[in-house]
């Protein structure tokens, strides 16, 4: 049985590293030219019940406890006008249950688990058709093509397998400004000092600032807005970014002043509550092109679940493996993502700095 999965993010790799401890062999096919091609994004923190679980079936439990930054955990919440709201700190040396790890050394921590064939970098897949016999015939955005018996679409929210199953469309549900500013504690140590080992968060009326810190002394900044209609070039400017604080702290705006690159804004999308898909036979989705959720802290954890429940199911009966993952998947996931998108309409609402706080238990 020859398996594709289209795309190696953190559902494809934990997939692949399952399949390969079975010892089912999966090719990879990665729209990237290389696995340090892009900066892979911020924090993550994995949950026992998901992406722990996927990751002890993956065997690298072990691997990943020595990579985590329990100091990660640390977080404050600071009032527009910079007074500090909440200042959590975790006890040393705690570990608690959902330490954060930095997106980028958990996907190398993948890579290294697999064969180095294993994944076909540069391979940005543009065609599946079904073959007569059986399979798909996959072809790529340079001309080359390949073949499978089960093609696994674990190509994130743009999905280029997902329309082969359903047509649902994405909608956005708000739009992500992001900056980095590197080597802080160098370059800028008041805010390395504001922002401290973990994250912080300024919640206003409809815009939240959030700044987070990365193992290599990168401070992400993140900026959440409501949706927008019009052109999101608009948040292309430092000035224009700035204005949208206009009368907050100084303190906190110089997150946005230290950026070392403008501003780039994207869109924040969901995929409908409950999409679903007819069966069809040696084709299936996992993680964002499965279902597509606000980035409240379950995206990444689900898609390494999804590969974990598909990956044992594929090596003990591949016959009935993709229907038995889409019916678990398929119930497991709504109300996820029902939750997710609760939680993103509550932090762009008017009270939402209220909520948080209420949230995280008040007192600094
Ligand atoms: C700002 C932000 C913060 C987030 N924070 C969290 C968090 O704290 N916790 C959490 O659990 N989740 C979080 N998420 C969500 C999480 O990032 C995603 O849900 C998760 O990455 C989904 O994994 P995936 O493997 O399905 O897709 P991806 O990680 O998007 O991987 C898809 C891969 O497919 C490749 N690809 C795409 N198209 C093709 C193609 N046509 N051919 C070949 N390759 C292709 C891409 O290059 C990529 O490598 C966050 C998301 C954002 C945007």
């Amino acid at each position: 049985m020859r398996i594709a999965i289209a795309g190696g993010g953190l559902g494809g790799l934990t997939l692949a590293r399952i399949l390969h401890r079975h010892g089912i062999e999966a090719v990879v096919y990665e729209r990237e030219p290389s696995r340090a091609a892009r900066g892979q994004g911020g924090l993550l923190d994995l949950h026992p019940e998901s992406g722990q679980r996927a990751l002890a079936e993956a065997g690298l439990t072990e691997r990943f406890r020595s990579a985590v930054r329990p100091e990660g955990e640390e977080h404050r919440i600071l009032a527009p006008d910079g007074r500090v709201l909440v200042h959590h700190r975790p006890p040393p040396g705690s570990f608690d249950g959902r330490p954060e790890i930095d997106r980028g050394v958990l996907r190398d921590l993948l890579l290294d688990a697999l064969p180095e064939d294993a994944v076909r970098w540069r391979h940005r897949l543009v065609g599946a058709a079904p073959r007569p016999a059986g399979g798909f015939a996959l072809s790529f955005a340079d001309g080359r093509d390949a073949g499978c018996d089960v093609l696994i679409g674990a190509d994130g929210a743009r999905s280029a397998v997902r329309s082969l199953l359903t047509d649902a469309p994405v909608s956005a549900v708000g739009t992500l400004v992001e900056l980095t500013i590197a080597d802080a504690d160098r370059r800028h140590p008041d805010l390395a000092d504001l922002v401290g080992p973990g994250s912080l968060w300024c919640v206003g009326e409809c815009r939240i600032l959030a700044a987070q810190r990365q193992g290599d002394d990168t401070i992400r900044v993140g900026i959440t807005l409501p949706a927008v209609e019009h052109d999101l070039d608009t948040y292309r400017s430092k000035d224009a970014v700035l204005k949208v604080f206009d009368g907050w702290s100084p303190r906190l705006t110089a997150l946005i002043e230290a950026g070392d690159r403008p501003p780039i804004p994207r869109r924040i999308e969901q995929l409908p509550i409950g999409t679903r898909w007819a069966h069809h036979p040696g084709l299936t989705l996992i993680g964002d092109a499965a279902h597509l959720m606000p980035p409240v802290g379950e995206g990444a954890n689900q898609a390494m679940l999804d590969a974990a429940v598909l990956g044992a199911a594929l090596a003990a009966d591949p016959g009935s493996a993709l229907q038995a993952y889409e019916k678990e998947m398929f119930a497991r996931i709504h109300p996820i993502a029902e939750m997710s998108a609760r939680v993103q309409a509550m932090m762009l609402a008017p009270t939402a700095a209220d909520d948080l706080v209420r949230f995280f238990g008040g007192g600094a």
